[in-house]
């Protein structure tokens, strides 16, 4: 990775004619106007850029040449030029290639540049500092990583309002958490409408970061941010967020069990009725859940599942709601947030027949919390006792705040050190755990 100070440096090498020279000096004009430093040999690059010649046989191979020259040499090669325009040919020769494209293409060569090696930042031209700029603390900040959804659940009304799911570029989602653990965030809270859907709109294309190939898919993007690691080498918290139970949602469960994400998931099912999901237009029901979780605990015992659920759906019968509550009976999820169906304009569940009167709607939200509570307060006197790792989010005289690998910031529980007050806010610490109540944990820095 190149270091802030030291600007990227791009090797050269220009073949062919005076147009293909015009191009050579307007890609090295943008290079050089963007902050990048042109280096004179292959191994001082830190990737190379051929600008190649395809008029004559002789020429070609003199292009070719060069290309595996600078593969050989630097590794890592953008190819422009006539020959590029002359269908597969610098593929199938040289698959290692990390882009082609044809004359006078200056922005499309750019572009590759960025997405292979991150633009320098220039604190006097550039707008937003390199990490973006961030509401949340220094320490934890959220990565988004798509924008709409391609689902249609009645009640909801994002997709008329964000459109239908748009993925961002995997070499620019990672390029962004990078930045951020380099500006101090320890915390990564991925975030989309769907983000296990991620990368279905470009049909999981393969991207690129530090020049290795990167599928546009939730379990190898999740795979490769656990890789990150902060300026201690410590690695850094990944947690995923709204993620929908497609099936592959399971890929990711072995990432949590080696330690490579934060074992926690996100994940809203709305009820467990099966007609209730079905005209909610959502997936699965309380047994298949039930069957999909069990596995998930086996294969990570520690896994913290939060979960959403609307209570008093429109058709929602007094059995149908009995049938919510046995199954948080049976799932035990460690965190559970509901709400009471409120028709949203625009929203197809409007038109459903058999609105709940909201003093029902009340009641049974009530006895949902009631019965989450209990579960709740069970599962967390399991951890006194127990050694944790937290994160500091705050602290005062009274000691420190903090949170476990089981609560995100906002929406969760937290940890309360009573000691903590020599501790500092972003700093991971060991406590052990002496006591707890319905949502939050109590412990000692060990
Ligand atoms: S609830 Fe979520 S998955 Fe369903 S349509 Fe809305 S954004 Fe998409």
């Amino acid at each position: 990775m190149t270091s802030k100070q030291q600007a990227p440096r791009v090797g050269f090498v220009s073949l062919g004619c005076p147009k293909a020279t015009v191009d050579s000096e307007r890609i090295l004009t943008n290079l050089r106007a963007e902050g990048y430093l042109i280096s004179d040999s292959y191994t001082d690059s830190d990737l190379v850029v051929v600008n190649t010649c395809g008029f004559i046989d002789s020429a070609v191979a003199e292009s070719l040449e060069a290309i595996g020259e600078a593969l050989q040499e630097n590794g890592k090669v953008i190819v422009t030029g006539c020959l590029g325009a002359k269908g597969d040919v610098v593929r199938e020769t040289h698959p290692k290639v990390l882009a082609v494209t044809g004359p006078h293409a200056t922005e499309e060569v750019m572009g590759h540049v960025h997405q292979h090696l991150p633009k320098p930042h220039d604190p006097y031209i550039d707008l937003v500092p390199e990490q973006g700029i961030r509401l949340t603390p220094e320490h934890f900040a959220y990565l988004k990583i798509s924008e709409g959804c391609n689902h249609r659940c009645t009640f909801c009304i994002i997709p008329s309002l964000r459109g239908d799911l748009v993925s961002r570029p995997v070499g620019d989602v990672m390029q962004e958490a990078e930045n951020l653990v380099r500006a101090g965030v320890k915390e990564l809270l991925v975030i989309s409408q769907d983000t296990s859907a991620y990368g279905v709109d470009v049909k999981y294309r393969t991207g690129f970061w530090g020049g290795r190939p990167l599928k546009t898919r939730m379990t190898e993007l999740a795979n490769a941010l656990g890789e990150l690691r902060d300026e201690n080498g410590e690695k850094i918290w990944v947690r995923l967020h709204y993620v929908y139970p497609y099936p592959h949602v399971d890929e990711v469960i072995p990432l949590m069990a080696e330690g490579k994400i934060l074992p926690y998931l996100d994940i809203p099912f709305q009820h467990a009725n099966k007609r209730i999901l079905k005209l909610m237009k959502r997936p699965g029901d309380a047994e298949n859940v039930l069957e999909r979780i069990r596995k998930w605990r086996e294969i990570c015992p520690d896994i913290t599942l939060r979960s959403t659920f609307i209570v008093g759906f429109p058709g929602e019968t007094e059995e149908e709601f009995e049938e919510l509550l046995d199954f948080l009976e049976e799932a035990k999820l460690d965190r559970v947030g509901a709400f009471m169906y409120s028709p949203v304009e625009g929203a197809k569940a409007n038109e459903l027949p058999d609105h709940v009167p909201p003093e029902v709607q009340a009641e049974r939200l009530g006895r949902l919390m009631l019965l989450q509570e209990e579960i709740s307060t069970e599962k967390l006197k399991l951890k006194i006792g127990k050694i944790m790792r937290v994160l500091v989010d705050e602290v005062d005289e009274e000691g420190a705040i903090a949170r476990s690998a089981a609560d995100a910031p906002e929406i969760d529980g937290m940890v309360f050190i009573n000691e903590g007050q020599s501790l500092q806010t972003g700093q991971f610490v060991e406590v052990r755990i002496t006591h707890s109540d319905e949502h939050d944990l109590w412990g000692e820095v060990v």
